[in-house]
């Protein structure tokens, strides 16, 4: 087979669309220890694709080596394959890329340059080295004056592969692609600079941070890409073990998206999504996460290259992790103690430092974020409840207010939060407040009832109540918890043996699932009218009430109208 088909063939692996060339190229510029990284595109990068850099640059020989298969000045030998910490590894994005386009470098090796290449050869840092391809097959090649760096521009793309060509889509939907791939490895490397600019137009800038540490610096660069407010409504996270270091920023419990798009996963500064850890983090929300929800976060982790394989897809866009258990325990423990240790109703994320980014370009992104505004629930502490209680309307929200606006509780939601936490706290400490009944009643069970409370007798002890079994489906129940209302008590564990019944999938009880449907069944109802004592009660207990911004199920428990949005509706303000 001849070279250019073996390169179009892997071209159809690496390359995907303009958005998989602007990475590798980027990738490149970064393992090049660049400092910056300018990215132009015309027609969302099929007219035009070009990346420049101010990296260690190339020295005459390397940049004619550059194109060939395999070409790569990283890996030499297998133990280089598993200590990999730069991006490429197998030099064949060039060649790809290369043979399905127009390409033509330009690279000028600076001298005391990021010092990655060997000084073997003609380093001359006095003049660049330009090499022209076109579908694979050299063009020229001459010496051209430019500055020290690397610059790779890519024309027509796919220009000889029309299926590929064909599958591209709008323009609109390319520069998207590009856009999300720039803001990705800009979260990823805030000491690095990005600049992008459409057709002619900059959509990104966002400029190297400087002085700072590498957490501050990562903090400043995601408030530059994705708006300060996503820092606002972030809790950090910051886990550390000997061998693994998990750190960023996740969404706060009401934060929560409808999509995935703002989930950012770095594995080893590699810009990866992995299910695993959704699934962690996911996890970790439990009963913070609505359904249907998906929480927005930053996370990175570092952890020994031997550990994870990079090696794993063509595009480098997974890892596998090798002990995927402990991963998935250590994400799980460092989202669940950023999201607790936030439980504090107010506390924000200190903003200090934001100033120092460049947010210009960050417009779209903003947008895009604000568009979740609605979905906000402010984490605000409720004081002095009962002095400033307006009363309950429709019979459903209990309305407050206080110095920062109006507050409106779904009183079913908060009731449902109170009785799951008072419920949970009891059963995993097996430590129930109980109340003996003065009349015991009996339960009729069906038979497969009759199974499962036998096969959750533990877990309903350890919440209060007590069952005598008489005989064969018929139980007696004897105590409840002390926080059950008497009167509905028939009502309400009988509404509960229909829901779990009804969403027993598995043989498994779910502890969970336990608490969440008592929790349901014991709720005051939406609709249901409430004492004034009533409403101070709740609203109290609520206030002592952990995770208490959500309902076990994720929605929100209430939401505030703060009196700049009155008077932003109002327009009395800009
Ligand atoms: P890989 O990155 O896997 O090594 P590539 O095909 O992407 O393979 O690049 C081939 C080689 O070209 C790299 O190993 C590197 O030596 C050189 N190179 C490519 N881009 C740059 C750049 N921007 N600056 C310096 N060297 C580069
Ligand atoms: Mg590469």
């Amino acid at each position: 087979m001849p070279d250019t088909l073996i390169s179009q063939i892997a071209a159809g692996e690496v390359v995907e669309r303009p958005a998989s060339v602007v990475k590798e190229l980027i990738e490149n510029s970064l393992d090049a220890g660049a400092k910056m990284c300018w990215v132009e595109i015309e027609q969302g990068g099929m007219k035009l694709i070009s990346v420049r850099d101010d990296g260690c640059g190339m020295n005459r020989d390397d940049v004619k080596m550059a194109f060939a298969r395999h070409a790569t000045s990283k890996i030499f030998t297998l133990p280089d394959l598993e200590n990999i910490r730069s991006f490429g590894f197998r030099g064949e994005a060039l060649s790809a890329i290369a043979s399905v386009a127009f390409v033509k470098i330009r690279s000028r090796h600076r001298q005391g340059g990021a010092g990655k290449k060997s000084e073997i050869g003609g380093n001359d840092a006095q003049e660049g080295y330009e090499v022209i391809y076109k579908g694979g097959v050299k063009e020229s090649e001459s010496v051209c004056g430019c500055a020290p760096g690397t610059e790779v521009v890519v024309r027509n793309l796919f220009y000889n592969t029309p299926a590929r060509r064909k599958f591209l889509k709008t323009e609109q939907t390319e520069i998207a692609h590009i856009t999300a791939v720039i803001s990705h490895m800009a979260i990823a490397n805030p000491f690095v600079g990005f600049e992008l600019k459409c057709n002619g137009k900059i959509l990104i800038a966002a400029s190297a941070i400087g002085e700072a540490d590498l957490y501050t610096a990562e903090k400043i660069r995601a408030a530059a890409l994705l708006g300060k407010d996503f820092l606002e409504d972030s809790s950090q996270v910051n886990f550390k073990t000997l061998s693994i270091d998990i750190h960023g920023l996740i969404g706060r419990p009401g934060m929560t998206m409808s999509s995935k798009r703002h989930q950012y996963l770095f594995v080893n500064g590699r810009d990866v999504t992995d299910s695993l850890v959704a699934r962690a983090v996911i996890d970790a929300y439990g009963t913070r996460l609505p359904p249907r929800n998906y929480p927005m976060f930053i996370l990175h982790i570092n952890i020994d290259p031997k550990e994870v394989d990079v090696n794993v897809h063509p595009r480098k866009l997974a890892v596998k992790f090798l002990e995927t258990q402990k991963v998935y325990r250590d994400i799980l423990q460092a989202v669940e103690q950023a999201l607790d240790g936030d439980e504090g109703l107010s506390g924000r994320v200190d903003s200090e430092n934001q100033s120092i980014g460049t947010v210009q370009g960050a417009m779209e992104f903003n947008s895009q974020f604000s568009g979740t505004q609605e979905k906000r629930q402010e984490g605000l502490e409720l004081q002095t409840v009962s002095a400033n209680i307006i009363g309950q309307i429709a019979d459903s929200y209990i309305l407050i207010f206080d110095e920062e606006g109006l507050k409106i509780v779904d009183q079913h939601a908060a009731h449902e939060r109170i009785m799951y936490e008072k419920f949970k706290r009891a059963m995993s400490e097996n430590a129930p407040v109980k109340q003996p009944l003065l009349i015991p009643f009996n339960i009729e069970c069906s038979r497969e009832e009759a199974v499962f409370l036998k096969q959750a007798i533990s877990y309903l002890s350890a919440m209060g109540f007590e069952f005598d079994e008489w005989s064969g489906n018929t139980f007696v129940m004897r105590a409840c918890p002390a926080n059950l209302k008497k009167e509905n008590l028939q009502k309400i564990f009988r509404d509960f043996l229909d829901d779990v019944m009804s969403e027993r999938q598995k043989e498994k009880i779910l502890p969970e699932k336990i608490l969440k449907s008592l929790a349901c069944k014991s709720a005051v109802k939406f609709g249901m009218k409430l004492s004034r004592e009533e409403q101070e009660e709740l609203l109290a207990e609520l206030q002592k009430t952990p995770n208490n911004q959500t309902c076990p199920h994720g929605r929100p428990t209430r939401i505030i109208l703060t009196f700049n949005e009155l008077e932003q509706r109002f327009y009395r303000r800009k």
